[in-house]
């Protein structure tokens, strides 16, 4: 066990500039090669301390020594056959699996980042919550999704969206850490409007993100328009009420001056009709956001996609609202890579 916490201290994605200056001076290395360092692994991308021609061979050999690169390795690639995404799963170095997705649209590249192995949240239509807890991932482990699958394809990734495996808020400040390092202009470079954290709505979290002025984009899964209807759905609105978290979302708003988008997963018969749709523009009212409509992506269970006209009665009815409302026919469907699809079952 503390062979594997020593592994897991000594990966250098996930560091953060001043962590990799103080790791060269203590390496009897000046500071400035720390940046170099950094600028190395996040922004030219190079994957072995070998190619990394800048540095001294003596700190190379002495980082190849003491410290490794990459705290994942790629196991497998999943490509669609009929739509332009790709699933990806990796082994983390403490030997547990987890899935990322790549998806392609028109001129935009998103990549879809796990934060934990499994998820303690248990929303009931999603194939993570059958894997339960393991654990949570470090930021080095959810940026190297980043960099090996960069390192993989041609074109750029231009949006990351944390959206696969876990909940973020059960898993913040390793989050946070990961969004900075995709935001640093001297390293990866990403926008913050280009990278979306996605919640179920972890209250005091939301304050927190809130409190610290962060800019990264907010989502947050709401997926009923009442409270024992999202509590049916998603137990987590027993701690966290529906009511709760739509005061919540004002504070933010207050706050930040910014919209969150509110994920709503069409589900057949269970949140799809007319009076949801008008339940829905009743619990929003005047709130200032996006609403963005998900159908339901089948895997084994209880819940089914509502047909393409329910789909259709059910957006044209909260088109008559205050806020924004798009809809995402999720991609990759046929490798199980769409939204909530996402789980490691094999051992
Ligand atoms: S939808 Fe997200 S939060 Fe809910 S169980 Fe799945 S991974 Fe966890």
């Amino acid at each position: 066990m503390s062979e594997i916490i020593k592994r897991q201290n000594s990966q250098i994605i996930g560091m953060t500039l001043a962590e990799l200056e103080n790791l060269s001076e203590e390496s009897n290395q000046s500071r400035f090669r720390g940046r170099q360092l950094f600028n190395s692994v996040y922004k030219q991308k190079i994957d072995s301390f070998e190619n990394i021609k800048t540095l001294p061979i003596i700190f190379r050999d002495k980082l190849l020594d003491k410290y490794t690169l990459h705290p994942l390795s790629l196991i497998k690639k999943t490509g669609s056959n009929t739509e332009l995404t790709q699933k990806y799963l990796f082994k983390l170095s403490t030997g547990e699996k987890i899935e990322s997705v790549l998806m392609y649209e028109d001129k935009r590249v998103t990549l879809c980042v796990s934060t934990q192995v499994g998820c303690a949240v248990d929303c009931k239509f999603c194939a993570t919550a059958k894997m339960g807890f393991i654990k949570n991932l470090t930021a080095g482990e959810i940026i190297d999704q980043y960099l090996m699958i960069s390192n993989s394809i041609d074109k750029k990734i231009t949006n990351i969206v944390f959206m696969g495996m876990g909940e973020p808020f059960l898993n913040y400040q390793q989050v946070i850490n990961a969004a900075i390092l995709f935001n640093d202009k001297d390293g990866i470079n990403l926008s913050s409007k280009r990278i979306t954290i996605s919640t179920v709505g972890i209250i005091p979290k939301i304050k927190r993100y809130s409190e610290e002025g962060h800019k990264f984009k907010l989502a947050i899964s709401l997926n009923g328009s009442y409270q024992s209807q999202r509590l049916e759905i998603m137990p987590i609105s027993k701690t966290h009420s529906i009511d709760d978290l739509i005061k919540t979302v004002w504070y933010h708003y207050k706050k930040t001056k910014k919209l969150v988008t509110f994920e709503y997963v069409l589900l057949s018969n269970v949140n799809d009709s007319i009076l949801d749709a008008n339940r829905l523009i009743d619990l929003i009212g005047d709130l200032p956001c996006k609403v963005n409509v998900i159908p339901y992506n089948e895997i084994e269970g209880p819940f089914k996609r509502p047909s393409v006209q329910r789909i259709n009665e059910f957006v044209n009815q909260i088109n008559n609202s205050k806020f924004i409302v798009t809809v995402r026919w999720s991609k990759g469907t046929d490798i199980n890579s769409g939204c909530g699809q996402l789980a490691v079952l094999e051992s």
